[in-house]
C-alpha cells in the first residue's frame, strides 16, 4: 500500500476467501478502510445473477428465471453460473438453439448431485434396495414440516457413486436453522436405513454417508449450538474453522468426563430421531411401498408424481 499519495485518486479493491490468514499489515488502519463481506445471494440477488449469466444464452419461453431463483436457495453466484452453463451444454448436445426448462431441471440435479450415470449397470436387487432407501428419505422429506418438499427422487446412480438420490426443493432463504429443523434433517438422513430395515430386515453399506451426516448434525447441536441440556451453552468445538483451514491445529479443551457426556448426548439425539423417523415411516408404509414400486418401474419421480403416488397410497389405506 505504500507509495500511494493521499491525493492520488486511486481506489484499491481486493477480495479474499481467507481473511484469517491475511498479513496483519494489510489490515492496519489506513490500508483497507472498508470491509464488505459478501455472503450467498438471496432470492432477488439470485434472479439478477441469473439474468447476467443468461445474457448470451437464448432461453425458450418456458424458462422463468424468477422461479429458478426461488428453487436455488443456498447457491452461490458461481453455482448459478455453473447451472446455466450445464443447461446450455445439455441443449447444445441435442442441437437445440435455445435452452429450456427441462435443461435447467437436469442441470439443477447435475450441479446439486453430480450428474446421473445412466450407463452404470446395477442389478435388480440393488435397484430394489435403492428404491426403498430413497423412498424412505422422500417420505420423511414430505411429512416433516421443516424440510422438503421433494423435488426429485431417483434410483439412477450418480457420478459420486450413490445408488440414487432424493433432492428436496429449497424454498426458503434462511439465516439460521431452528433446533427442530436440524432434528428433522437428522430424521430424514436416517430414513433410508430405516426403510431398508423395515423392508428387507437387513442393513447395507449404502447408508454410510447418511449416518455421517446425521452424526455431524447431532454433534454440532451439542458441541457448537448449545442445544443440549447436559452439555450446556458451551462451545466445545474449538476455534470456528474457516474454509480450507478446517481442523487445522485443533485441540480438545475438555476432559474425559465431559467427552463422555458429549458422546452420550450426541448418541441420544440420533437415537431419538431414529425412533421418531421409524414411527413415521411405519405409519406411512403404504406410501413407502407405492413410491418404491414406482421408482423400480420409472427410476425417477418429480415432485408432482411423487406427491400423487403418496396421496393415493395413503388414501387407499383408509
Ligand atoms: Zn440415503
Amino acid at each position: 500500500m505504500d507509495g500511494f499519495g493521499v491525493n492520488s485518486g486511486i481506489i484499491v479493491l481486493a477480495a479474499t476467501n481467507r481473511v484469517d490468514i491475511l498479513d496483519p499489515a494489510i489490515m492496519r488502519p489506513g490500508r483497507f478502510d472498508r470491509k464488505i463481506s459478501v455472503g450467498r445471494p438471496d432470492v432477488k440477488g439470485r434472479e439478477e445473477i441469473l439474468r447476467v449469466h443468461a445474457r448470451n444464452k437464448p432461453l425458450s419461453d418456458d424458462v422463468d428465471l424468477a422461479r429458478v431463483a426461488q428453487t436455488t436457495a443456498g447457491f452461490s453466484g458461481a453455482d448459478l453460473e455453473n447451472l446455466l452453463n450445464e443447461a446450455a451444454i445439455l441443449a447444445a448436445k441435442e442441437n437445440r438453439p435455445c435452452l429450456n426448462n427441462a435443461d435447467l431441471e437436469r442441470a439443477f440435479i447435475k450441479v446439486g448431485i453430480g450428474g446421473e450415470k445412466k450407463s452404470k449397470i446395477i442389478s435388480e436387487k440393488e435397484k430394489k434396495i435403492a428404491a426403498y432407501h430413497e423412498a424412505g428419505h422422500a417420505i420423511l422429506f414430505h411429512v416433516l414440516p421443516d424440510v422438503g418438499p421433494v423435488h426429485t427422487v431417483s434410483v439412477i446412480p450418480t457420478g459420486t457413486g450413490a445408488a440414487g438420490y432424493t433432492m428436496p426443493l429449497p424454498d426458503r432463504d434462511e439465516m439460521f436453522l431452528t433446533r427442530s429443523a436440524i432434528l428433522h434433517e437428522i430424521m430424514v438422513s436416517l430414513g433410508g436405513r430405516i426403510a431398508e430395515e423395515l423392508t428387507f430386515d437387513e442393513m447395507t453399506t449404502g447408508a454410510s454417508q447418511d449416518i455421517k451426516d446425521a452424526t455431524e448434525r447431532a454433534r454440532s447441536m451439542v458441541m457448537k449450538y448449545g442445544m443440549s441440556q447436559s452439555a450446556g451453552l458451551i462451545n466445545y468445538s474449538g476455534e470456528e474453522e474457516v474454509f480450507i483451514g478446517r481442523d487445522y491445529g485443533h485441540t480438545r479443551e475438555y476432559g474425559e468426563e465431559t467427552a463422555a457426556i458429549l458422546d452420550r448426548e450426541v448418541r441420544g439425539i440420533v437415537e431419538d430421531c431414529y425412533r421418531k423417523a421409524r414411527e413415521i415411516i411405519e405409519t406411512h408404509r403404504p406410501a413407502l411401498e407405492a413410491v418404491a414400486g414406482q421408482l423400480i418401474l420409472r427410476e425417477k419421480l418429480n415432485q408432482q408424481e411423487f406427491e400423487q403416488i403418496f396421496q393415493e397410497a395413503m388414501n387407499g389405506k383408509e
